[in-house]
């Protein structure tokens, strides 16, 4: 089967690729395996002027990236060039603070000299959605090849230009051949590429599905992995929350991306005795959203990235309204050309239909009211997910609370949750395992090495260069 590159704003088809042969493939790796050689042993310091230089060129391209993200995938073309300017300046931080991250750590025993060093793994392959097509593959690659690992991703197929953009900007940085490498292959393939001896350890962005089935297989190799899946983050707003600035910001949390975003806030719990207040604020400026072209700049939701994902977010819908949740604003794709579907708000006080149970990609809310503080927490953990929480109160109590008892890889407060290279960012229960950015992120993928020296006083700490 082809891999295809579908314009989801038109349904035109833009261009078509046939996944890579065995022969390919066996090339990409043996090619993969000669460079990590060379880049484990490669000073810092050039490791890191690659990625000050992939930084460069993405604040010199943004705009060609931008329009290439927009064509392929949808996502409006002002959040598209935001987007390559957030990789641009998390290539930077890594650049910025390898040599700190991956320093040998002493560590004081019994008088001998004891210390910590950070070696690289080797080839990390990358298995990557689409929905932040540059993203999600930077703030994997950063650290990785800045701790001295080389990188192979195989891209979601309905992005493969991308994945194409993202080789070239890492050759035109002047990474040695092999360094970074694209694999356009499909997901049946890439039992085989985990399975070979000179893949040393995988990280996984995308599905719950996708997710267990590649953990399975490196599982089966003894290979390390980091999963980055989906996520059902809730937004509890309190009664004394600034109102206004929680339903702007819960508008903006819920449809960033077109709705696709896996710490997008999809469960909107709410106080009961303001509960009808935040619901008809709330609605207005869903209503009032401009859904369109995503080059247009007046526009705030773009189409979805492919028909199944609106065909699968309808179904949602339906199945909701069938077991009882009522429908407030929109719940209709939008005909004509091109992948819309209408910004959709639901209510559900029984959470236990399909768009409270399940994760929701799309433009499409729920809310659901609750008694208390800790009915709202209980609310906010009954789900399958753990990714980020967002929680709306200037209760001092309540906030310790939520910042405690929420079971999530992150929780904001007064704010929407949001992913930052300084920080560590990832999930718990089904939304994954393992951390990205931040130390946290650059150390998933390194030999944490223990090493304790007696009787050699000449000897020296190890080097900090890998
Ligand atoms: P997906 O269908 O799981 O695909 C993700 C990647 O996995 C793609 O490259 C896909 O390749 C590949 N894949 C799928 N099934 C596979 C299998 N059985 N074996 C090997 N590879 C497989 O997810 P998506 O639709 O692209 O992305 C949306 C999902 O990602 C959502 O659940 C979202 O929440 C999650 N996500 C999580 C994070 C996070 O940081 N936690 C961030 C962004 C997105 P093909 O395209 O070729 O099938």
């Amino acid at each position: 089967m082809a891999i295809t590159s579908t314009d989801p704003t038109t349904g035109e088809q833009l261009r078509e690729f046939s996944p890579l042969t065995s022969a390919a493939i066996e090339e990409k790796l043996a090619c993969a395996r000669r460079a990590a050689q060379g880049w484990r042993s490669a000073p810092l310091d050039e490791r890191t002027a690659v990625l000050r230089r992939a930084a460069e060129l993405l604040d010199a391209r943004r705009d060609d990236y931008g329009k290439l993200m927009t064509r392929e995938m949808g996502k409006t073309f002002g959040a598209a060039k935001d987007e390559a300017a957030k990789c641009a300046t998390s290539l930077r931080y890594y650049a910025d603070h390898a040599a700190q991250f991956l320093a040998d750590a002493p560590v004081a025993a019994d008088g001998e000299r004891s210390y910590v060093a950070f070696q690289p793994l080797g080839v990390v392959l990358a298995v990557m959605p689409w929905n932040f097509p540059f993203w999600q593959v930077i703030r994997f690659a950063a650290p990785a090849l800045a701790a001295g690992n080389v990188g192979l991703l195989k891209h979601a197929s309905n992005v493969p230009q991308c994945a194409l953009a993202l080789e070239q900007l890492f050759a035109d940085a002047g990474a040695p051949a092999g360094v970074f490498q694209t694999l356009l292959i499909e997901s049946g393939q890439v039992e085989a590429v985990i399975g070979d001896d000179r893949i040393a350890a995988v990280t996984l962005t995308g599905s719950e599905g996708a997710g267990s089935s590649v953990a399975a297989v490196a599982g089966k190799h003894i290979k390390k992995t980091v999963l980055e899946l989906g996520g059902s983050d809730p937004f509890i707003v309190m009664e004394s929350a600034d109102l206004d600035a929680a339903t702007q910001t819960a508008v903006t949390a819920r449809t960033i991306n077109n709705g696709q975003s896996c710490i997008a806030a999809k469960r909107f719990i709410v106080a009961q005795r303001i509960v009808e207040d935040f619901t008809t604020r709330f609605a207005e400026r869903i209503r009032a959203l401009v859904v369109g072209d995503p080059m247009d700049a007046r526009t705030n939701v773009g189409p979805l990235a492919t028909e199944k994902i609106r065909d699968d977010l309808h179904s949602q819908v339906t199945r909701a309204t069938k077991e009882g949740a009522s429908l407030l604003v929109g719940g209709t794709p939008r005909a004509g050309t091109g992948f819309f579907y209408e910004p959709t708000v639901m209510r559900d006080d029984t959470r236990r239909t399909a768009v409270f149970r399940e994760e929701t990609f799309g433009p499409l809310a729920v809310i659901t009211s609750v008694r208390d503080t800790s009915d709202a927490i209980a609310a906010a953990n009954d789900s399958r997910f753990g990714l980020g929480a967002a929680a709306w109160t200037r209760d001092e109590e309540q906030i310790q609370r939520f910042a405690r008892e929420l079971e999530a890889g992150s929780v904001f407060v007064n704010g929407m949750v949001a992913s930052d290279a300084r920080f560590p960012f990832g999930g718990v229960k089904k939304s994954g395992y393992g951390r990205e950015l931040s130390a946290f992120g650059m150390h998933e993928f390194v030999n944490v090495k223990t090493v304790r020296i007696r009787g050699a006083s000449a000897a020296r700490s190890g080097s900090t260069t890998e």
